[in-house]
């Protein structure tokens, strides 16, 4: 078992142990940085959590972990390098270096993204990869839903081994750069610039690789790229918005590349990290809202991080144009109007043209007796939507629905209900149906 997973299970079996709070509040942002012979030394985040640990759990930590190891252990903690201490004059010294194509984005860090039970792991992952590049996990495939924080995760590992390494030569592209550049190499014939922005650099981060699906010779080029930097240990880090195994069209030697190394995935933040999430948003927007108030906007918005930000962002320029003070009272009435512009509005008809074209099928077959696996998902998302949404009653929807029984309807409606929660392309799939939903309404 190696550290991350170590670690991974201690939290597992200590989080009912030491409550909720004080889980969150002690142990999510700590890290178990070595295992030597009997000493485990805990990367903890501050000097105030490490004296907390210290003297509240250093038993129960020693005891769960003796028991993990199945050897007897004495644990031990040091305080996280913070930034400040790392960035030296070195960094002065190696800025000229720092060519403009390997600029990050630098408002996407480890230290502001907040960390929660849906993106732990991939958290750890990160810290570990920021920490040893090249070393432990090479790649890291991280892959989760739109709007789950796996762009920021993996610019933040960018930022953090630039800071501490200024040499560093970090270059982040979307995966749809890659193949426009390396189409643009094909054109030009200029392969030579185009390998070296490529293979010549310490860290390679590619962001959503799922776009790669169908593309030979994306596939075959990134192959050898990623072989070159595999070769001389390169950190690889890769985003998806789906595991390797589920990306269709992909050479089955580039799976098991992106395989190979660790893969976590990031689930859609729980109401505590969403209302976490806008804390900290918030304090970038020089913006307070009080505690109540953000539990109604993180009540609202289940989706992702995405769209939490987007509707705080909508919120606050809404108080700013209207001259409302920012009371709870203000932003529920806020939430509530927007929820009736909302997809409520929206005619029966309206929700399944959209269905339809999102499908790409006709509607006298969406509505009609055939049963085909393709029609399956279509109707039952229509019938979610249609009862989620514009709140119509089973056996509406099941007129509309070309005259189905009301319980083929609720069958429907629950069967997405539980998928949800689980499943992450239907949650992909239900979010863009319904932005293309209501971008209709404006
Ligand atoms: P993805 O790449 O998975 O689609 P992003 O990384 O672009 O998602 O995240 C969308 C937005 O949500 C960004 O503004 C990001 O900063 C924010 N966000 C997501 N997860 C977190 C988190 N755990 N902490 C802070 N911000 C987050
Ligand atoms: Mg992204």
């Amino acid at each position: 078992m190696d550290n991350l997973r170590l670690w991974h299970k201690f939290l597992q079996i200590i989080k009912p142990l030491v409550g909720p709070d004080n889980f969150k509040a002690y142990f999510l942002k700590t890290f178990l940085k070595s295992v030597d012979a009997n000493n485990v030394v805990l990367n903890t985040s501050s000097a105030f959590i490490k004296e907390s640990l210290d003297q509240k759990y250093k038993n129960l930590i020693e005891q769960t972990l003796s028991k993990l190891l199945d050897k007897k252990v004495v644990v031990s903690f040091i305080v996280k390098e913070s930034p400040t201490e790392v960035e030296g004059p070195d960094e002065a010294f190696f800025q000229p270096q720092l060519t403009s194509i390997f600029q990050l984005n630098p408002k996407y860090t480890l230290e502001n993204f907040v960390v929660g039970p849906t993106n732990n792991l991939a958290y750890a992952a990160a810290e570990a990869v920021a920490q040893n590049p090249g070393t432990s996990y090479n790649p890291l495939f991280i892959y989760g839903g739109t709007g789950v924080g796996k762009t920021h995760l993996m610019l933040g590992i960018g930022n953090a081994i630039k800071r501490k390494h200024p040499q560093f030569k970090v270059n982040y592209c979307s995966s749809e750069k890659f193949t426009n550049d390396y189409v643009e190499a094909l054109q030009t014939r200029q392969f030579g610039a185009f390998r070296s922005r490529y293979r010549n650099v310490n860290i390679l981060l590619i962001d959503d690789v799922q776009f790669f699906s169908g593309r030979e010779g994306t596939q075959e080029e990134f192959f050898h790229t990623f072989n070159e930097l595999s070769s001389k240990n390169s950190q690889i880090v890769i985003t998806s918005d789906r595991p390797p195994y589920e990306i269709a069209k992909l050479e089955d030697r580039l799976k098991s590349r992106f395989q190979g190394g660790l893969m976590v995935d990031m689930q859609t933040p729980d109401f505590d990290t969403r209302v976490a999430i806008l804390k900290n948003k918030c304090i970038e927007q020089r913006y307070l809202l009080d505690e109540a108030s953000l539990n109604l906007i993180a009540a609202s918005v289940e989706t992702n991080a995405r769209d939490l930000e987007g509707k705080l962002i909508q919120i606050l320029q809404a108080l700013k144009t209207k001259k409302m003070e920012p009371t709870s009272e203000n932003i529920s009435k806020l939430l509530g109007k927007k929820a009736d512009t909302d997809l409520k509005n929206l005619t029966p008809k309206q929700v399944l043209i959209k269905v339809c074209e999102y499908f790409s099928i006709k509607q006298l077959d969406l509505i009609g007796p055939r049963r085909i696996k393709g029609l399956v998902l279509p109707r039952h998302l229509a019938m979610h939507i249609l009862s989620e949404d514009l709140n119509l009653t089973v056996e509406k929807i099941g007129e509309i629905m070309g005259g189905r029984d009301h319980t083929t309807v609720m069958h429907g409606r629950d069967k997405i209900k539980r998928l949800i929660v689980e499943n992450r392309d239907i949650q992909r799939i239900l979010g863009e149906v319904k932005q293309n939903l209501s971008t209709s309404i404006q």
